[in-house]
């Protein structure tokens, strides 16, 4: 792990993991790594040219036979080891995270957990890779199915997990004999080269983990390779679609994993108290930079003004600050993201919505130079508006008020994206309806954040997800797999001979 330099000395610049061991930037090419709570830039890293990511995939291939033949069962013992190294590393982990990303101390123990949980799930890989078996499916004819690594396989990610979401992929690709090659966000690097270290101290073959850090020219080499067989994406919608598109017309099997604007459904008959400490948490945990916080709350009905009344309330109270000190919500990543959610606040009001809480007034002790912004809140924002239309992925909140549970469906359903979203309620019947006409991949009821634990599967519908299927759980299985289908016989010795022209029935 790289240390702060000293203020007159060069930063230290983080490299790429290739073959089992850390490995210099040659490309020349660099950005900077932000302490956003200082505002300050504590490191760099190098971007990967195409011929150092081109490194990458070659010890990817040159590792994967002999780990693919491997039995399953030896690969979940090397997952179980790195789930204990996992478990012994959550808190330098979490720290990682917050001094890269901003997000409060514990908030980042949390995400490890969710990850690891994905690596306790790839540990039963021996299990989930059982096939299908029919005895007898004609006379003397057997038929079974055998489920075989894809191969290389490829995994971009986004900033704002950067442990979580590699760890949707990685650990499920590798468990089912693949190995792989990691983009991580170029704005929290350090913690997936942290991954790859405790991966091979766990006995992980070199090679079969790989990590390049870097831009756009890994990604297009990632998408372009034709030795790279499935490729996972996370991130905004208009670069998953770049994805989808590229590495679609390049053969490969793809899930582009997108952007999203999460509604929250609040009930006449919910609890306002309640539906707004869910919205609390939803909407401003991780400084809103969650795919699945909550960003709109529709209300129906009389739910919106106790509603409103108890969010400014609590408002009031949520402490700001760097994610190590006893605070609810950290920075925004970076500068430049801290102020373009502020030109969406700007937006907000200059379209006429009804500003109840303005963050961009924040003043707290401590906050010096860091990317901070405070909590925003929006009332009676209508679908005509850019700050409903868009995602603003920062700590903004916009109410848009409706009549019944029908017109608040026509909205969530209206929006380009269905990631998640919820409804608030004490009417049974409500929520049935609600969860079966919405159209989006994750829906709660009463729970604000339904993200999918990790023997279940994670997606989105529409533009928050590009491809067939979901990431970890089944759908993960499934997606760094090939299925092949065995039909056969054994021929007694005095076998009849004979050709046979026709379709084969019963
Ligand atoms: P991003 O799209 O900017 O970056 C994601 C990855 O793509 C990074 O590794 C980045 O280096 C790379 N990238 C960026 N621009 C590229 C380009 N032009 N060509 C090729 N590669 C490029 O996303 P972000 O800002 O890191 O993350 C936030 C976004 O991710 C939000 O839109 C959020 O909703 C989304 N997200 C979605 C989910 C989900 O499950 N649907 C989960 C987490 C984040």
């Amino acid at each position: 792990m790289a240390n702060p330099a000293p203020l007159d000395s060069p930063l230290p610049l983080l490299g790429h993991w290739i073959a089992g061991q850390r490995v210099a930037g040659q490309s020349g090419r660099s950005g900077p790594v932000f302490d956003p709570a200082a505002g300050i830039a504590r490191r760099r890293v190098a971007f990967a040219s195409r011929s150092e990511t081109e490194q990458a995939i070659a010890a990817a291939c040159a590792a994967q036979p002999a780990w693919a033949a491997t039995p399953p069962l030896q690969r979940a013992r090397v997952l179980f080891r790195f789930k204990a190294l996992l478990d012994a590393h959550r808190d330098e982990l979490a720290a990682t995270i917050t001094s890269e990303h901003g997000k409060v101390f514990d908030d980042a123990r949390g995400e490890v957990t969710r990850g690891l949980e994905v690596v306790e799930f790839a540990c039963g890989i021996p299990q989930l890779l059982k096939g299908e078996f029919s005895d007898s499916v004609g006379s003397g004819v057997d038929s079974w199915s055998l489920r075989q690594p894809v191969g290389v396989c490829a995994g971009i990610t986004p900033f704002n997990f950067p442990v979580m979401v590699p760890l949707w992929m990685f650990p499920i690709a590798i468990a089912c004999g693949n190995a792989f090659v990691l983009k991580p966000s170029e704005k929290d690097p350090s913690c997936p080269l942290r991954l790859a270290e405790l991966l091979a101290e766990a006995g992980l073959p070199a090679g079969v983990f790989n990590v390049v850090n870097g831009d756009r020219e890994a990604v297009d080499t990632l998408l372009a390779d034709p030795r790279v067989g499935a490729l996972s994406f996370v991130g905004s919608t208009p670069v998953a679609e770049h994805v989808y598109r590229t590495a679609s017309q390049h053969g490969k099997r793809v899930q582009a994993l997108g952007g999203a604007k999460n509604h929250m459904v609040v009930m006449p008959d919910a609890n306002p108290e309640l539906a707004a400490d869910a919205l609390m948490g939803a909407a401003y945990g991780s400084a809103g930079e969650r795919c699945m916080a909550i960003s709109v709350a529709v209300t129906v009905g009389s739910a919106a003004d106790p509603l409103v009344a108890a969010l400014r309330q609590k408002l009031g109270a949520l402490r700001i600050g760097p994610g190590t000190g006893a605070v609810d919500m950290g920075p925004l990543v970076t500068a430049e993201h801290r102020d373009r959610v502020r030109g969406y606040i700007d937006t907000g009001v200059a379209e006429g919505a009804d500003l109840v809480v303005d963050g961009r007034k924040l003043q707290a002790p401590g906050l010096g130079q860091g990317f901070f912004l405070g909590p925003t809140l929006f009332d009676r924002v209508t679908p005509a508006m850019r700050i409903w239309r868009e995602e603003i992925f920062g700590p903004v909140l916009v109410v848009v008020r409706c009549d019944s549970l029908a017109a608040a469906l026509d909205i969530v359903n209206r929006h380009e994206f269905g990631n998640g979203t919820a409804i608030f309620t004490r009417d049974g019947r409500a929520a049935r309806e609600f969860t079966r006409r919405v159209a989006a991949g994750m829906v709660g009821i009463n729970v604000p954040i339904p993200v999918p634990m990790a023997f279940h599967s994670f997606g989105g519908w529409r533009r928050s997800l590009f491809g067939d299927l979901h990431v970890h759980g089944p759908d993960g299985v499934r997606f760094y797999t090939r299925l092949k289908t065995v039909t056969g016989r054994w021929f007694p010795d005095d076998a009849p001979g004979g050709a046979d022209y026709l379709m084969p029935t019963m």
